[in-house]
């Protein structure tokens, strides 16, 4: 008899943990690490909050437009590149 009820009790802790590893293997799965946001910034994305990015108008590196040179119109990503030639 005491066996048993151990034998249901066991059983019990065993399902509530079987269940409680699967909604937690399964849940950040479902709402994503919210990168795609991130990676999607890196373009000429015209977000709100996201800084504006620019590129040198003679290496061609991307940078943050408030961080640009400007001469000419064209954004330079510094004062070394402003005096050489635009590719
Ligand atoms: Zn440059």
């Amino acid at each position: 008899m005491m066996m048993r009820l151990l034998f249901w009790i066991a059983l019990g802790i065993l399902v509530v943990f079987a269940i409680r590893s699967k909604l937690r293997g399964s849940l950040p799965r479902q709402s994503g690490p919210g990168a795609p946001r991130d990676v999607q910034g890196e373009g000429e994305g015209e977000g709100g909050q996201g800084e504006r990015m620019v590129s040198c108008a003679h290496c061609h590196l991307y940078f943050p437009a408030s961080e640009a040179v400007r001469a000419d119109g064209l954004d330079y990503c510094s004062p070394a590149h402003v005096r050489l030639p635009a590719r």
